[in-house]
């Protein structure tokens, strides 16, 4: 397995790889890019099929962290970890508290959340090794569950979309296609009806469908259907690599704008298909910074209701980067990747001017 040269290693600081045979732990951190702060990023588990599959996701989700925290305008740097292993049986007190032993280890540099396969009550297991945890359950001073927050942030992204591909925000009579009513994607089913959309959703779990077509009356498509659908919106909110060369000439939507990490499988090749196709791509990184911005606000100690109007401004995040993608010809995800990499390298100006020693921290 190559590190250094490995395809999806762009610039990044440094890959930790973390293991402890007694408590089960397998686990890789990547740190990804510590300009504009610490490193923050989920904690994923997963029964990955390689090594390298787990190498490579880690790799690609911490850069999209540097990547989101610079355009939602936050002081955090991008890193991400993965934990190889089957979260419905292999969970338990001595992996996470494992795994929060290697967190304190990296003293700040790499700050963990929860993410797909990981829970608030994992995160109260990893807190009793370190203090470099957030998305702890309220009770121990934590944020809890940041879906909500995530959900509120894209929801505001899907009214941007929607503006720009329909010049309207206003949501009621859209019509909506949901990939995975997870924890996000069932919190943005809540919004959406509650603002009068029509939803379709589709999860490999049925009784997720049933809880959306229950609450939401939304009606449930099967599988990969999901894409063909005669809708304005698709909102991807499962799993990253959705937008691929079987998905993408299926999709009708004039919108996609969803939730879920790394849904272009090649960011390049596919965010350049999209564009062509007249498809409005919110890119996924901005859409769904809700969560971090959370998780920000925990770590300044903020209210849960400052981090939900801070994720009302992906709003005004995405109009500014759908203008300068129509103004400069590019792919949405070509314009998002450029305002982050102009914040990060006015930042690193910034950072050159030296201070006394007396007024560093
Ligand atoms: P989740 O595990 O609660 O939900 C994911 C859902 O997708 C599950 O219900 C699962 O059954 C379903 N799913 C998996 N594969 C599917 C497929 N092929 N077709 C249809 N459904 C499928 O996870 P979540 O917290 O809701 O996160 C969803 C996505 O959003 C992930 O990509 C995650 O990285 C991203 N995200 C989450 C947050 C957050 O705050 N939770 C923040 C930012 C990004």
């Amino acid at each position: 397995m190559q590190v250094f040269s490995h395809k999806e290693a762009l610039g990044h600081e440094q890959v930790v790889f973390c293991r402890n045979d007694a408590a089960g732990l397998k686990a890789i951190v990547a740190i990804h890019d510590t300009t504009l702060g610490p490193a923050l990023g989920g904690c994923r588990m997963w029964p990955y099929a390689s090594e390298d599959e787990a190498l490579r996701d880690v790799l690609r989700l911490s850069r999209g962290m540097t990547y989101k925290a610079a355009c939602a305008g936050l002081n955090l740097g991008g890193g991400k970890s993965v934990i190889i292993a089957d979260p419905r049986k292999d969970k338990s007190e001595a992996l996470f508290r494992a795994f929060g032993r290697f967190v304190e280890s990296l003293g700040g540099r790499y700050i963990t959340a929860e993410d797909v396969g990981t829970a608030v009550a994992d995160m109260d297991v990893i807190a009793m090794e370190t203090r470099h945890v957030t998305g702890t359950s309220a009770t121990t001073g934590g944020s809890g569950d940041p879906s909500p927050v995530t959900a509120w942030g894209v929801f505001h992204g899907i009214k941007a979309a929607c503006a720009h591909a329909f010049g309207s925000a206003d949501l009621r009579g859209r019509r909506v296609a949901i990939q995975g009513v997870g924890n996000v994607g069932l919190n943005l089913a809540r919004y959406l009806a509650g603002e009068g959309a029509d939803l379709w959703v589709s999860d490999i779990d049925p009784e997720r469908c049933e809880r959306a077509r229950r609450e939401y009356d939304a009606r449930i498509v099967v599988d990969d259907d999901i894409f063909g659908l005669d809708v304005d919106v698709l909102a991807p909110c499962a799993l990253g690599g959705i937008l691929n060369d079987r998905t993408i000439p299926a999709i009708k939507a004039r919108v996609v704008a969803g939730g879920a990490n790394n849904q272009l499988d090649d960011e390049e090749r596919h965010g350049r298909a999209l564009q062509e196709r007249g498809i409005v791509y919110a890119p996924d990184y901005v859409i769904n910074a809700g969560g971090l911005i959370n998780v920000n606000a925990e770590l300044h100690r903020a209210p849960r209701e400052k981090a939900l109007r801070d994720a009302e401004g992906i709003f005004d995040t995405l109009t500014r980067i759908f203008r300068l993608a129509d103004e400069k010809r590019l792919p949405t995800g070509a314009a998002s990747n450029a305002v982050a990499e102009q914040r990060i390298a006015r930042i690193a100006e910034v950072q050159r001017v030296r201070l006394p020693l007396a007024s560093r921290p």
